[in-house]
């Protein structure tokens, strides 16, 4: 009762601070301006703070937790193995629905685009394998100020792995860190009950500054992005839900919708993370360990959303700029938006950056990203929910699977 009354609460702050936010840009823009320095933007900063500020000591105490919890090393690298390619499997069909179904309708057929004026500056996009090299953290007190994901990520697990080595001797640091997440889990219920206001407030920003006549030239590139999202939800997810953990799709979509809600209004899937774990560990019946392993490296190298994005506007694009792609230049594209996926950080307008990389792969204009940029604000608070529910899905397989293995151990050994 309680918690679909907050999913009501949520879903009701995003729908009316989108329509607010569109009737001011519609019929009294000179309005916005004092509305959204006085109102939207405080309500919408204060609750991404407020969330933001528990994203890096939960991730540490419950990747620690959920290392020690899982108990030896071998299951760690078995969950490791399946998330990691389940994460890799789904990214490749997320890029390869966008890439068909922009290959299909021609979305940069769609209308006269000034390819003249287009024009971006890329700003230095991090090399996956510089991402990848540095996942050891030199200075793990640096990792956690800088909010450097992976790199709290191996830290955690590093010391996950030592508390269960030392058992009995380190159970006061272990009792004192699962105190810790007991209070960073309180928090997030607490910061929760702030979350329609701040979903009203970030969406009525996001909508009302919107350029909408920029909207209606890039409407076939945006229906196209869109479909492919929600062909990928339902498709891909659905699926997972329904025939690798066999649980109902719908069950899963709507007691979801929450952590949804706030992935599209704050287009962070770092700043969702206590949300969506809350969400996986109460509502969806992910135990802690998994859920905190899988998600907190889900939000940071699974981005299917993204891959999405990625893959539609290169073929936006090459159509715009009148390049035909071969075969091998395609499979080029898969292979770099994967990995652009794993390097993109979650947090709003990166998947844009790394858009960049994508492009040069294949020789594309790097500038074309000039021509999407205005109306990406929209698409990635789209695509940042699609990432986080990514996670999530994985979440409820892995935990599925885990659960059978148990079973049938306790079967043999009975
Ligand atoms: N905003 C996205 C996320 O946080 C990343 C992106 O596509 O820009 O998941």
């Amino acid at each position: 009762m309680k918690k679909t009354s907050l999913t009501v609460k949520v879903l009701t702050g995003l729908v009316t601070g989108a329509i607010v936010g569109l009737l001011i840009n519609l019929f009294a823009p000179g309005a916005f301006e004092n509305l959204n320095t006085f109102l939207f933007v405080p309500l919408g900063q204060l609750f991404l703070s407020m969330i933001s500020m528990l994203v890096v000591p939960l991730v540490l105490f419950s990747i620690i937790l959920g290392t020690a919890g899982l108990g030896d090393p071998a299951k760690l690298g078995r969950i490791g193995f399946k998330t990691v390619t389940y994460f890799l499997v789904t990214t490749t069909i997320a890029i390869i629905i966008g890439l068909s179904l922009a290959t299909i309708i021609k979305p940069g057929l769609a209308g006269d685009f000034d390819l003249g004026s287009a024009s971006f500056e890329s700003e230095e996009a991090p090399s996956v394998a510089d991402t990848l090299l540095n996942i050891i953290p030199d200075n793990p007190l640096a990792a956690m100020t800088e909010g450097n994901m992976l790199q709290i990520i191996v830290f955690a697990v590093f010391i996950g792995l030592a508390l269960t080595a030392l058992g009995e001797k380190t159970k006061g640091i272990f009792n004192l860190i699962e105190q810790g997440n007991e209070v960073m889990m309180y928090l997030v219920g607490l910061v929760m009950k702030f979350a329609p206001y701040g979903t009203f407030g970030l969406i009525a920003t996001a909508v009302g500054s919107q350029g909408f006549s920029a909207m209606k030239a890039m409407g076939s590139y945006m229906i196209v992005i869109l479909a492919a999202l929600f062909i990928h939800s339902v498709v891909t997810y659905g699926g997972t839900v329904a025939f690798l953990a066999k649980k109902n799709p719908i069950w899963f979509f709507k007691k979801f919708a929450p952590a949804m809600s706030v992935a599209f209004s704050t287009s962070s899937s770092n700043a969702t993370l206590p949300v969506s774990m809350e969400v996986a560990q109460k509502d969806l019946g992910v135990p802690k360990s998994i859920s905190s392993f899988v998600q907190p490296l889900g939000a940071t190298i699974n981005m299917d959303g993204t891959a999405i994005m990625q893959g539609v506007a290169t073929i936006f694009i090459a159509q715009a700029f009148g390049i035909e792609l071969t075969l091998v230049e395609l499979a080029t594209v898969v292979l770099t938006a994967v990995l652009a996926s794993v390097g993109t950080a979650g947090v709003p307008g990166v998947g844009l950056i790394m858009l960049a990389m994508v492009l040069s792969s294949v020789g594309l204009p790097v500038e074309g990203i000039g021509l999407i940029i205005g109306i990406d604000r929209l698409l990635d608070m789209t695509r940042t929910a699609v990432n986080i529910t990514g996670d999530a899905a994985c979440a409820v397989y892995v935990a599925e699977t885990e659960e059978k293995r148990l079973q049938k151990t306790e079967e043999v050994n009975a």
